[in-house]
């Protein structure tokens, strides 16, 4: 197989890009098609003044990008943190085109972002952003557009600001214009911990597969937000050993198993810091905590964690990744070499994208779903498109990651040459 080449290792657009790359020339893309899928249909530049409560008049940077609506309208979440740059938007939305794609739902792909620091803002100020942000992009996105949802430094109270500033414009209620909305809104039941429980269901196809039994695989989680902690608790009930998790602040490792129902009252209910859980266990560091012997490692917090550097010192069986992107472009080989069981982004972090794809459906049609509907039909798409990406990658003798992304792009490329090119 083509080695994947990245000149900036840690320019997550370049990993995007060298990921597909080695998929599109396998899957033998014709040069016209290659060039269409490889650029963004569009990017949109926003400058958001914004009144602080100090009173100073602030001007913040967003962006936009629609990667593809080959397949139907683009989704894709909405960043707010300090560090986001336009490559990481593109990067971050090409990789929903494959996602939508692999799991076979009728979306294309865009993702955006503003430049700013959530913790430093308050709740007025961040309603501001989003309101200004919302109104900015109003004619570019919609439900038959582009369907925005949360990301990292968003949440439902942010979907609520942007679904009701986009009804404002148009002059009625508009509830399909996002999704992640609050269930008030017209959210949809199992959206908060969807992402969560798609990593556990691929976890449990994984660990069948290769034949190891769920209460002796030890399992390491990376990140404590929304997919992180979803993942820890679902994972733990399922009945899973966890002996490792982490956040921004440190990481805890407890080989006798970390008591997950006392660590999310820590940290989700008093608010306390995670590696400061009482007898917790060993304190880590957050990077630490990835190369801790276990059997599945859920990396679910930021990019760019496991590098070429780095990927040597894994020892894991599974890694199943919840954040976009935690493996580099160039690490993927040794993590391959290693004889490591990848169930990558595209596919292991699908659950999000596929409930919010049930929520759209809900809105369009004004009606609800019950929670083990939405829980059963989420299942049977993760574990379908498990199997389809296991199946292409063992038939064909690539990574489970190329397989993902050879299934996306054919995916994508047939629904183009049935289109046709306009003008
Ligand atoms: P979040 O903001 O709710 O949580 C992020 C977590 O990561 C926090 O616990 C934070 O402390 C931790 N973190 C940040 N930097 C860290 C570091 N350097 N080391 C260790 N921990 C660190 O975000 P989220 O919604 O849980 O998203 C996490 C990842 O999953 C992102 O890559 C996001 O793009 C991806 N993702 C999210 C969804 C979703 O539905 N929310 C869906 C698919 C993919």
């Amino acid at each position: 197989m083509a080695t994947l080449i990245a000149h900036d290792e840690f320019n997550v657009y370049e990993s995007a890009e060298a990921r597909f790359e080695v998929a599109a020339r396998r899957v033998g893309l014709e040069e016209g098609l290659y060039r269409f899928m490889r650029y963004p249909n569009k990017e949109i530049t926003v400058y958001i003044p914004v009144m602080l409560d100090s009173g100073h008049l602030e001007v913040f940077t967003g962006f936009r990008v629609h990667h593809s609506i080959v397949r139907g309208p683009c989704k894709g979440g909405i960043r707010f943190a300090p560090d986001v740059t336009l490559d990481e938007v593109r990067a971050l939305a090409s990789w929903m085109t494959w996602k939508c794609a692999v799991v076979n739902i009728p979306f294309g792909g865009a993702k955006g972002g503003v430049i700013c620091d959530p913790s430093k803002l308050s709740a007025g100020e961040m309603e501001r952003i989003t309101r200004r942000y919302t109104a900015e992009l109003s004619d570019w996105i919609g439900p038959e557009r582009d369907v925005p949802a949360p990301d990292l430094g968003t949440n439902e109270q942010t979907m609520a600001w942007v679904m009701d500033t986009y009804s404002m414009h148009l002059r009625h209620t508009v509830t399909g214009v996002v999704t992640g909305k609050p269930i008030d809104l017209g959210g949809s039941l199992g959206r908060h911990e969807a992402t969560g429980r798609g990593l556990q269901i691929v976890c449990d196809k994984a660990v069948e597969k290769l034949g190891l039994r769920r209460e002796t695989a030890r399992v390491i989680v990376q990140g404590f937000g929304n997919v992180g902690s979803s993942a820890t608790w679902l994972l733990h009930q399922a009945g899973y050993k966890i002996v490792g998790v982490a956040d921004v602040h440190g990481a805890l490792y407890n080989e006798n198993g970390i008591d997950v129902p006392r660590l999310l009252d820590w940290v989700t209910v008093q608010g306390r810091s995670l590696p400061e859980l009482p007898d917790g266990g060993l304190r880590l560091s957050s990077q630490q905590i990835l190369f801790q012997p276990c059997e599945i490692l859920v990396p679910a917090a930021v990019e760019n964690q496991i590098t070429s550097e780095n990927a040597h010192r894994l020892q894991t069986r599974i890694l199943c990744e919840g954040a976009n992107g935690p493996c580099t472009a160039m690490a993927d080989e040794i993590v391959d070499k290693k004889g490591i069981f990848v169930i990558p982004d595209i596919l292991a972090n699908a659950g999000g994208v596929t409930v919010s794809y049930f929520e759209w459906v809900q809105d369009r049609q004004g009606y609800f779903w019950r929670e083990h509907e939405v829980n059963e039909r989420l299942k049977d798409v993760m574990e379908h498109s498990f199997d389809e990406v296991v199946r292409y990658a063992e038939t064909n003798e690539v990574s489970n990651r190329i397989a993902a992304y050879i299934l996306a792009i054919a995916r994508v490329a047939s629904a183009l040459k049935l289109r046709g090119i306009y003008a």
